[in-house]
């Protein structure tokens, strides 16, 4: 079968757990010879958002770039799975009308439970004052209104959060059910 191509935009907080679900959904995809890409947010602010820094414009900017790549991968049949914090709605809603297959994944976790795990002890930095325009802390996030999927990674495992996601592929039949099954969670 011919693979479809989708962009999964996983947004949220600081340590909400964007890189682990995106990951382990790339990880199960790829057993299955499903071709994937990843784009972290972290990891492309090296080369693709070089020199940009977190003013809103400049955010704007990183989505818009990283969503640029996104569609060129989809539409090529490619799953890309997108790990941004992306914390402005409407620059995320431009990407969702002018993309295919767009799925807004929010995931969710209350700020106290990011600012506790703080996985790269940022929260702690940004609430020291080291660290400006800190998204939860000093800069705002946006929720998205209308997800396709919420992932709420204080109430549920990340394997259990990956199930979810893969469940809503398959429903869109971007991925075959018998495939799904084959992935052992
Ligand atoms: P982000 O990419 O959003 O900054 P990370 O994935 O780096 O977040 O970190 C999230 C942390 O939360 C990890 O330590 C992960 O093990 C933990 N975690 C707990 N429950 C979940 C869950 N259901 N989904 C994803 N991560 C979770």
């Amino acid at each position: 079968m011919k693979q479809l191509g989708a962009i999964l935009w996983l947004t949220g907080l600081s340590s909400a757990g964007k890189t682990t679900i995106a990951n382990r959904v790339a990880q199960k995809l790829q057993k299955q010879n499903y071709k994937v890409e990843v784009l972290d947010g972290d990891v492309v602010r090296t080369h693709l958002c070089a020199g940009l820094g977190f003013s809103k414009q400049d955010r704007d900017t990183s989505v818009r770039r990283i969503g640029f790549v996104a569609n060129l991968l989809s539409r090529n049949g490619i799953i890309v799975i997108v790990a941004a914090i992306s914390p402005y709605r409407e620059v995320r809603e431009e990407l969702k009308k002018t993309s295919t297959n767009f799925i807004e994944v929010y995931v969710q976790a209350p700020l106290a439970v990011c600012e506790f795990r703080d996985v790269k002890g940022l929260y702690a930095k940004a609430k020291a004052g080291e660290i400006k325009h800190f998204t939860g802390i000093s800069d705002p996030y946006e929720e998205p209104l209308n997800p396709e999927i919420i992932c709420q990674t204080d109430k549920f495992t990340p394997e259990q959060c990956v199930k979810q996601v893969l469940d809503y592929l398959e429903r869109q039949n971007l991925i075959s059910a018998l495939d799904k099954n084959l992935i052992s969670i």
